[in-house]
């Protein structure tokens, strides 16, 4: 038995208590429920709570939920997007937050393009550098990859993406979030539009990653519990 309502209260409470220690505003911090493998019923839970921020992770899911669901949920897309599932997502979603490359981007580009639309997106970043993670640590490669990206017409680079790595131990993961942080204020922030959005901070670390500015954290088995994969 989940108490995902029990959970969210308190996932939102310790979010609120991070922002406000660190001398933020406890509203510029945003729970996105990450409900990928879960059933809608789970979801009807989170949603009857209050979350209207849902993140998933892969497109055939997402797309099968957003018809089950009501209408006024921002549906955030966190996982790995690969181009040619690109047709199916674009118009549907708030926000993309897994883009990793110019290939994907322009995909992206193009298919807003021809919906008329604007997609709001964010770059993914592998801060830490783990080799099961895509992109790259390396801040000079990621900027290229922004600057390429940034113009392109159909897309708002609105900000930054990180995965941290996996740890009994948030406060290791300090270190990813300022490094995030401080390049998108830094050398990336011309290149994207607006005050940057940072996504970062997972089960894990959400309380450490919201200290240092995130703007959305990813929770999901804090909230729904563990996933079980049978796919
Ligand atoms: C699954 C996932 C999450 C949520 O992870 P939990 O540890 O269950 O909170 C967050 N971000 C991404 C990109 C994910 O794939």
């Amino acid at each position: 038995m989940n108490n995902i309502s029990e959970n969210i209260d308190k996932i939102t409470q310790k979010m609120k208590a991070a922002a406000v220690r660190a001398g933020r505003n406890e509203d510029d911090v945003i729970l996105v429920a990450v409900s990928k493998t879960k059933p809608v019923e789970d979801l009807m839970e989170a949603y009857n709570h209050g979350v209207r921020d849902f993140g998933e992770n892969y497109v055939n899911e997402l797309t099968d939920k957003i018809e089950k669901m009501p209408k006024d949920i921002r549906w955030h897309m966190i996982g790995h997007l690969q181009t040619n599932k690109v047709k199916y997502l674009a118009g549907k979603v708030f926000m993309i937050h897994s883009v990793d490359s110019v290939k994907l981007a322009k995909e992206i580009s193009k298919e807003s393009v021809k919906k008329d639309i604007v997609t709001k997106i964010l770059c993914e970043i592998n801060v830490a550098g783990e080799e099961s993670k895509f992109g790259t640590s390396d801040l000079d490669a990621n900027l290229e990859m922004i600057k390429e990206i940034a113009p392109l017409p159909g897309i708002e680079l609105c900000g930054l993406m990180t995965i941290a790595p996996y740890t009994p131990d948030a406060e290791s993961n300090r270190q990813y979030f300022k490094t995030l942080h401080d390049f998108a204020y830094g050398r990336a922030r011309e290149y994207i539009k607006g005050e940057p959005v940072l996504s970062m901070g997972m089960s894990g670390d959400y309380e450490v990653a919201t200290e240092e500015g995130a703007s959305y954290i990813r929770v999901g088995s804090s909230i729904f519990g563990e996933r079980v994969y049978n796919k």
